[in-house]
């Protein structure tokens, strides 16, 4: 079996199409200025229905994860990680978070707060192993 796919709708098509195209996009209220991720039609902050997209910039920090033993799906080879990670934003001091599967790290090598850049992998993004220089 092949891992399945995202489902996109109106609301969360332009992010799956910038990990399709190698960035992760966050919403941002054009009203107040606010970032918000998952995706969502108003923002929680003033209700504002207008909204544009910033781009990370491929650098992430560690905020938490956990390690998935049981069960597994067929298209993971087990344990495996699941993060949530701190995305580093163009323009802005806000670190939006993200869920991701990890890729290129050890489990027993996680550690929270350690440096991380986006992997884009099969139509998803993962957090992978920080790069010197950062994120191309
Ligand atoms: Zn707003």
């Amino acid at each position: 079996m092949t891992r399945p796919q995202p489902v996109t709708g109106r609301d969360n098509a332009y992010f799956w199409e910038g990990v399709a195209k190698g960035d992760v996009l966050i919403q941002k209220c054009t009203a107040c200025g606010s970032l918000r991720h998952p995706p969502s039609p108003m923002c929680p902050d003033c209700q504002s229905l207008d909204w544009t997209t910033v781009k990370a910039t491929g650098q992430a920090v560690l905020h938490s994860y956990t390690i998935c033993h049981h069960p597994l799906p067929p298209w993971e080879a087990g344990p495996y990680a699941v993060a949530l990670i701190d995305l580093e934003v163009e323009d802005s001091d806000a670190r939006p978070r993200i869920v991701c599967g990890t890729r290129g790290i050890a489990n027993e090598d996680l550690r929270i707060e350690m440096p991380l850049n986006l992997v884009f992998e099969d139509g998803l993004v993962f957090a992978g192993p920080a790069q010197e220089g950062g994120a191309s």
